[in-house]
């Protein structure tokens, strides 16, 4: 009997999870030239449906990756869209489940280049619970590594090997004995956690880094932005400094993997209360209500896997 995440979906076919693998001669092997998304789909138990959130934003954005990197992959949004809805459904989730959508140049060559080189999307699922501990709150601590930047490697692609400067800060963080990192930019101004964007509280308005700082433009993030102006919070996009973070009322980070992480101690410092603040609370409350689809609001977040009104 299959197993939720034993199907996948490589280069057009569904398949079983070990049947599809790459040569040790493949480019994105050798140089990680690829771009990944990573997705959730909440079990709503009462609809008796899996409901993927923002795939069809996720999607777009791993086609802009895809174009960054010079993919050669013109992939419509819509057959990719259908392709994973179908990889969940033959994976018969009925249980929270995280989905990885890939493209990867796969041809076997060893030269250092972008274009002319054979890719392919491919895609697999895995259950999910909860990625980072949030019950309790999140102690972080400003990395010694800097975010990668744009005219490095740019960041608001997703690109499977810019992934070992997250790696090289949240090992530092974790063997530190702090949960997660924080990464600022070349000059020093606040960019993101290693895996996640960070949004802080100052004098009830809503403040995180823009995205000219060298973050993953997250969707987490637009969410809660546009969850915020939904419900008269006030926004702010733009460059913050690292001692702002250390002051400042509310501090929480958010991603498709941490969903909303409230942060209670940066760098031994207590932020605020030294427990989750009400705009975090708030936030976190109405985000995964939405995402879990306990509320009517925020439906276009939301795109059920099973055929409707089978439940
Ligand atoms: N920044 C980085 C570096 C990430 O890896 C992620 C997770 N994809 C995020 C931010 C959050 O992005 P999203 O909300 O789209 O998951």
């Amino acid at each position: 009997m299959s197993e939720p995440g034993d199907v996948i979906y490589y280069d057009g076919r569904f398949c079983g999870r070990y049947d599809a693998q790459l040569p040790i001669t493949a480019h994105v092997v050798n140089y990680g030239t690829g771009c990944f998304e990573g997705i959730r789909a909440y079990w709503n138990e009462e609809q008796e449906q899996l409901l993927v959130v923002l795939l069809r934003e996720h999607l777009q954005r791993l086609l802009r990756s895809a174009r960054i990197l010079k993919l050669d992959f013109d992939a419509e949004v819509d057959p990719l869209v259908e392709s994973c809805l179908e990889l969940l459904a033959r994976n018969g989730y009925r249980s929270d489940a995280y989905l990885r959508p890939m493209v990867m140049k796969v041809g076997e060559t060893i030269q250092v280049k972008l274009t002319g080189i054979p890719t392919v999307f491919c895609a697999y699922t895995i259950p999910m619970g909860d990625y980072l501990e949030t019950g309790r709150g999140l102690s972080l601590t400003v990395s010694a590594w800097r975010r990668i930047e744009d005219n490095a490697i740019p960041a608001r692609a997703k690109v499977n090997g810019s992934y070992v400067n997250a790696a090289l800060a949240s090992d530092e963080a974790r063997e530190k004995g702090f949960d997660e990192a924080l990464m600022l930019t070349s000059d020093g101004h606040l960019a993101e956690a290693s895996s996640a964007n960070v949004f802080l509280v100052q004098d009830g308005t809503l403040i995180t880094p823009e995205p000219g700082d060298d973050i993953l433009i997250g969707l987490t993030r637009g969410a809660i932005l546009e969850l915020a102006r939904h419900d008269g919070i006030p926004v702010r996009e733009r460059k913050v400094d690292r001692s702002e973070i250390y002051a400042a009322d509310e501090v929480f980070l958010c991603g498709t993997g941490v969903q909303i992480g409230p942060v209670t101690s940066i760098d031994g410092r207590t932020v605020g209360l030294g427990k989750p603040g009400p705009v975090t609370t708030h936030v976190q409350e109405r985000y995964l209500s939405a995402v879990r689809g306990r509320t009517t609001d925020f439906a276009h977040w939301r795109t059920p896997v099973y055929p409707r009104g089978n439940g």
